[in-house]
């Protein structure tokens, strides 16, 4: 089939690289032209594991190409794909500027049927939108299709090969049947392709995402209450978890969810909520918690520095929201980072791929180090933001070499108490009990 991607961050990337995978023919619309030219010389734009694999193998075989041309990427598309930025607006709700001013620009372009499928997160009724900027602006026909992304980074290229699910809002036959084509070649294990209206597959998208998001801030709770009361969070964790019916997954205590999606959708959905006269509690208490939870490593420094950090040299592993991605967005690492800087700390930061995003946004207030141990040099304390798999079983004797004080400040619950207690570090993780 032959399709147009627009918007080509994250999500139009991957989406466009993996449906050229099943040999379909895909062009990449981004209006910034940098991005197009690093993809037209082969080089990825962004970090994400797996992806320069396909994507160099669709860009030999001439299935994938990329372009800052509406006009040409659309004029044999029977499906195009749009993958816009929602971020939230100056109110908080999402921007649909993004959707909405590509929609107006396709309809005053297209010559002949087309299938428009919204993969942003949107809001319900964003279908509506979309389908009344094309009927204000062209007399052909379109189906408006909502697709939502379910994909994560880090493993988005598997999760949109094999998704558990895929979700399609329309209400159109002839939509219907090419959506399903499409996707029956990452759906033959036999997960399911939910066809649904509109409306119900918007709101999926922001229901599966709050509840995520719920799940991570129920847990970050419970962490909080094991400090108080004397319990293991990673004990009860797994005895929570054991529970079919709540799962072993997402139930990892931490400093909070970030990113580009949960952030900004749990606020969309609160929002939108409300337009409709709902009071939609616990997505208030969701963003509430989150909110504090990202400085529970600084409310703990500052416990243990008798609220004077000013002077201190503090080394941070991990900048990126999660580990195996560059996304920076929203990442607990740099509310840490304005806390410690606002009260008087020096920073030297470490993450194997989210350096040089921050160094875009906060170069002039932190350093950087070129690996692990280098950011521990002198250091009073590490503070561990990320839990990337190289941080997982470092050589602990380095580090003591390297940092001025044996304490760690670990946001992720990444080392064994007894071991911590073994090598003589002062260690204060999330939930679990403080030792040293
Ligand atoms: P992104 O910011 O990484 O990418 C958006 C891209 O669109 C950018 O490259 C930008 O330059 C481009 N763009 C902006 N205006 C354009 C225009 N008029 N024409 C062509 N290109 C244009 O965003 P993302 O993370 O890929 O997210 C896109 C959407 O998918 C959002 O609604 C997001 O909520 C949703 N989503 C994201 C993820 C994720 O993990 N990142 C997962 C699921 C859903």
């Amino acid at each position: 089939m032959k399709i147009a991607v627009i918007g080509t961050g994250y999500v139009g990337l991957v989406t466009g690289t993996c449906l050229a995978e099943t040999g379909n023919n895909i062009t990449c619309v981004d209006i910034v032209q940098e991005k197009i030219e690093k993809m037209r010389s082969g080089i990825l734009p962004i970090y994400e594991p797996g992806l320069d694999i396909l994507f160099h193998r669709n860009i030999e075989q001439g299935r994938i190409k990329f372009t800052t041309d509406l006009a040409e990427a659309i004029k044999d598309a029977v499906i195009i794909f749009l993958a816009l930025p929602t971020p939230p607006g100056g109110d908080g709700k999402a921007d649909l500027s993004y959707v909405l001013g590509a929609a107006k620009d396709i309809a005053n372009l297209i010559t002949d049927y087309k299938v428009i499928v919204t993969k942003s997160t949107v809001p319900v009724g964003t279908a509506d939108k979309v389908r009344a900027a094309f009927e204000e602006n062209t007399l052909v026909e379109v189906d408006v299709v909502s697709n939502p992304e379910f994909l994560r980074e880090g493993v988005a290229v598997d999760d949109f090969m094999k998704p558990d699910r895929v979700v399609v809002g329309t209400r159109s036959e002839r939509a219907k049947k090419l959506m399903e084509e499409l996707y029956a070649p990452y759906v033959r294990s036999g997960n399911p392709v939910i066809f649904m209206d509109e409306r119900s597959s918007e709101l999926t998208k922001y229901a599966a995402n709050s509840f995520l998001a719920t799940k991570i801030t129920f847990m970050n709770e419970v962490a909080n209450l094991c400090e108080l009361v004397g319990a293991d969070v990673d004990m009860v964790r797994k005895g929570v978890g054991a529970d079919d019916r709540i799962g072993k997954r997402f139930l990892f205590p931490g400093i909070g969810y970030g990113g580009s999606c949960f952030p900004k959708d749990v606020q969309a959905l609160a929002l939108s909520s409300k337009e409709y006269e709902y009071d939609f509690k616990i997505l208030d208490a969701v963003m509430e918690v989150n909110q504090s939870q990202k400085l529970k490593i600084v409310e703990k420094m500052l416990k243990y520095y008798n609220n004077d950090i000013k002077g201190k040299k503090f080394a941070l592993w991990g900048l990126a929201f999660k580990p195996e991605t560059d996304d920076i967005r929203e990442a607990p690492a740099l509310y840490i980072i304005d806390e410690l800087i606002k009260a008087g700390a020096e920073i030297v930061a470490y993450d194997p791929e989210g350096m040089e995003n921050v160094k875009k946004l906060k170069g002039d207030v932190l350093a950087f180090a070129d690996n692990a141990y280098h950011a521990l040099e002198g250091a009073d304390a590490l503070i561990i933001a990320t839990e990337w798999q190289a941080f997982r079983n470092p050589d602990f004797k380095q580090m003591g070499e390297k940092l001025k004080n044996k304490v760690i400040f670990d946001g992720r619950n990444l080392y064994d108490l007894h071991k911590m207690i073994d090598l003589g570090y002062y260690y204060n993780s999330i939930g679990r009990a403080t030792v040293s």
